[in-house]
């Protein structure tokens, strides 16, 4: 399994869990390897892939730095370094995508940067990775699903899939960021504990069976979630786990190939740079357990 990574998503001067973490995940992959996982080089994007579903006058603005608003608009204070992490971890989540659909899976250490807008960044986010995966996919297959557990609603992708015949989104969410209304194109449910939260997936799952055939699946596997709801109902390690486990299972089960990011996750509360990393693994993980199963399946 091919799993995107370039020391260009960690370029940007701009010093948090977001331009860091990939950095960390890649160096305990490569200390403490996972059997059949290989990490790739993924291309960088160009200004014209960009613009499938950016503005020119904002790729730009990020390119060059001016204007600094329009640059800076994900919350980033702008260097040049913004410009090669956003076009590497764009590029790692096309890449994960193209190559989900020869391998059947594969995945990126970024994230699916799921807040940016047509004409704005947002949330942290520059450029909308699982946009432009679903523009590229959609050059060679009709129906694209993407699953989005990342912590915050996916309200950036919702506003550039609208005009994407075919791109579905389902998104469970434990807060309102980026919140957005329910579309032919996608259903948001923003849930309060891990009961609900593995529930709703369940159903919705089973719902999305109905659908005519997925040809990909991006899964945004955001570990924010984590510590989520009330005491005795939160959103545990071991929900997480098991959230992860029903994604992969279900695509795997119907044969759809599997792309998937990292999303959110962040040192905090009780949470150091490794717990981070410990989280995301549990996505990487599961994705390794699933091409061993489905080999001994065939
Ligand atoms: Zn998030």
């Amino acid at each position: 399994m091919k799993v995107f990574y370039s020391d260009d998503y960690t370029a940007a001067k701009y010093d948090f869990d977001t331009t860091r973490k990939a950095r960390a995940i890649a160096e305990d992959l490569r200390g403490h390897a996972l059997a059949g996982l290989e990490l790739a080089v993924p291309r960088s994007v160009t200004s014209g892939e960009l613009c499938q579903v950016h503005d020119k006058a904002y790729v730009d603005a990020v390119r060059t730095g001016h204007p600094r608003s329009m640059a800076g608009s994900q919350g980033f204070e702008w260097d040049e370094g913004v410009w090669r992490m956003a076009c590497a971890t764009t590029g790692g989540v096309v890449d994960a995508a193209l190559t989900a659909l020869n391998d059947g899976i594969s995945g990126t250490l970024s994230s699916g940067i799921h807040h940016a807008r047509y004409d704005r960044g947002s949330g942290f986010c520059t450029f909308n990775g699982l946009a432009l995966a679903c523009a590229e996919a959609r050059k060679r297959v009709n129906r694209v699903l993407i699953i989005d557990l990342d912590a915050h609603c996916g309200g950036g992708t919702s506003s550039l899939i609208h005009d994407m015949p075919g791109v579905y989104q389902f998104d469970i969410s434990t807060c309102q960021f980026d919140a957005y209304d329910d579309s032919e194109h996608g259903e948001l449910h923003i849930v309060q504990g891990a009961i609900e939260y593995l529930s709703i997936l369940q159903r919705g799952l089973a719902r999305l069976e109905e659908r005519d055939g997925f040809g990909l699946a991006l899964y945004n596997a955001g570990m924010d979630p984590y510590n989520n709801g009330p005491e005795g109902d939160a959103i545990t390690e071991d929900v997480l786990r098991e959230r992860d486990a029903m994604v992969f299972q279900w695509c795997r089960n119907r044969e759809i190939p599997l792309a998937f990011t990292l999303a959110g996750g962040y040192t905090g509360y009780r949470l150091g740079l490794a717990d981070v990393v410990r989280l995301h693994r549990i996505t990487i993980e599961a994705a390794v357990r699933s091409t061993i199963d489905g080999r001994r399946s065939r």
